[in-house]
């Protein structure tokens, strides 16, 4: 009972969020900026703990809503079309990231009072920001229950999971039975954990490829690297 009214609750003030919401705000590059300004922000005290917490709480609620449905699109589902669990999916997803922003604000004025360089801070934010494509691949795969293509990102250094992934074509199903996602740091299948990972599941009219999913759970065991 008490879980549902929590979720009802949720539910009404997300939907008041969609209403008033949103800049537009368009990409990771975007939402590194965001976060960095933030960060500066702060660490000068031009901020307070509370103006700073509020800021990436609305941050995270902006990017991980935008990233859900670039995702939505990709896989052909319009966000009016949503129902309330595609949407609680979204909401839960946000309220474990924000879990995440007391320990990094406590970071950030730590880092203030001893007067360590500001670097690591933006480091950090780095992989912040790479949730965005996290989001939006989950998205996808949440949206299109078809085939996915894994696709090698912009990282330089490809690891040998990710470079043995590449063009596997496969159901959504049997990626999520495999375990084996893009970023989702710490990720234990992936030789990169996942951190620096810009790789993508995108759907595809590509035919699957022979054996999928015996090759995935190969390749989730660590046997074919
Ligand atoms: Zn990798
Ligand atoms: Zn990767």
């Amino acid at each position: 009972m008490i879980n549902k009214v929590i979720k009802a609750l949720r539910m009404r003030a997300y939907k008041r969020f969609m209403a008033n919401n949103m800049q537009a705000v368009k990409t990771v590059a975007h939402y590194v900026r965001m976060l960095r300004r933030a960060v500066l922000n702060f660490f000068r005290q031009e901020m307070d703990a509370f103006e700073f917490i509020d800021e990436m709480v609305r941050t995270i609620e902006v990017q991980f809503t935008r990233a859900w449905n670039e995702g939505a699109r990709e896989a052909g589902t319009e966000p009016k079309d949503m129902t309330d669990e595609d949407q609680l999916i979204l909401i839960d997803r946000m309220e474990q990231e924000q879990q995440f922003i007391l320990g990094f604000a406590s970071d950030i004025e730590t880092a203030r009072m001893e007067q360590t360089p500001i670097t690591p801070l933006y480091n950090r934010v780095e992989l912040w920001a790479n949730r965005y494509n996290e989001v939006r691949n989950e998205a996808i795969i949440h949206f299109r229950k078809g085939k996915l293509e894994w696709k090698l990102g912009q990282t330089e250094e490809h690891c040998t999971t990710c470079a043995a992934l590449n063009g596997i074509v496969a159901l959504a199903e049997e990626w999520e039975q495999s375990g084996i996602r893009p970023q989702n740091a710490p990720n234990e299948i992936l030789e990169c954990g996942g951190w620096q990972c810009d790789c993508s599941l995108d759907p595809t009219d590509k035919r699957k490829t022979n054996n999928a999913l015996n090759r995935l759970l190969d390749i989730a065991a660590g046997s074919q690297l």
